[in-house]
């Protein structure tokens, strides 16, 4: 099972929430490696999304991992 993990990235400009990938059996990582912090997960709530800087993004070596996971038959 994966779960999605919200992080403001500090590294763009304009600041912009990235979506990483965690594995629900390692939580202390995501699965591009980036070690997570709780207290810098971004928690969407209601109407957020409206008043977000930018667009959300999505972690690509994240997605890569997880399409591969799901393409291995991993269950
Ligand atoms: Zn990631």
């Amino acid at each position: 099972m994966y779960e999605m993990w919200a992080e403001h990235d500090p590294a763009v400009s304009p600041p912009a929430v990235v979506w990483h990938v965690v594995a629900k059996d390692d939580a202390n990582s995501s699965l591009c490696g980036r070690f997570l912090e709780p207290s810098q997960r971004v928690v969407p709530a209601g109407d957020a999304a409206a008043e977000a800087p930018g667009p959300d993004r999505y972690c690509d070596p994240c997605l890569i991992t997880v399409r591969e996971a799901l393409a291995a038959g991993a269950r």
